[in-house]
């Protein structure tokens, strides 16, 4: 199966232009909440990133989020699991490991090309839900004036987006923005 770029981008985009989102920090948690999955923070090994946990019959879902990582990081959690929910039906409770970002589709311990795709699509979804093209877009077209690095506009991005570094960087290679 193939990761579906195009739709993940099309309704994350819909969920902002939904709910009024107009710029950076997307309120992730907020918009898990008004589509249906309460945001939980609980203390687990650092290993573990998040769940999601759906009642199925009644669309609803308990997102986790592990309460020992960093905000930023959590937010990206938040955004991946609210990814599997909206996206993958049919699997009750999805359980998070130790992924950092896109870098999960390098793992060659994931057990079948299925749950990669998953991986894959949720972490696309969680990227175009908190670092959207527009807004980005218009952030970089405000530095075109300014001398910075490209360390200093990734500093000033991931703050503003709240968002680490890392995904940040990863999100600004894969649109072409920023080599690598
Ligand atoms: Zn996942």
């Amino acid at each position: 199966m193939l990761v579906r770029r195009k739709m993940i981008r099309e309704r994350a985009l819909e969920l902002l232009e939904r709910f009024g989102v107009e710029q950076a920090p997307v309120p992730v948690d907020d918009l898990a909440r008004r589509l249906g999955a309460k945001v939980v923070k609980q203390d687990a090994p650092d290993e573990l990133s998040g769940f999601v946990l759906r009642e199925p019959t009644k669309g609803v879902a308990i997102i986790g989020v592990n309460a020992r990582h960093h905000p930023n990081r959590r937010r990206f959690t938040v955004g991946h699991e609210l990814g599997h929910f909206l996206l993958h039906e049919g699997e009750r409770l999805h359980i998070d490991r130790q992924w950092t970002g896109y870098q999960v589709k390098l793992r060659s311990e994931q057990s079948s090309a299925g749950t990669n795709v998953d991986e894959v699509e949720a972490n696309l979804f969680a990227a175009e839900l908190l670092m959207p093209i527009s807004f980005l877009n218009t952030d970089l077209a405000k530095f075109a004036r300014l001398t910075l690095t490209t360390e200093e506009k990734i500093e000033r991005l991931a703050n503003k987006y709240e968002v680490s570094q890392q995904a940040l960087t990863v999100r600004l290679t894969s649109l072409g923005y920023i080599q690598q």
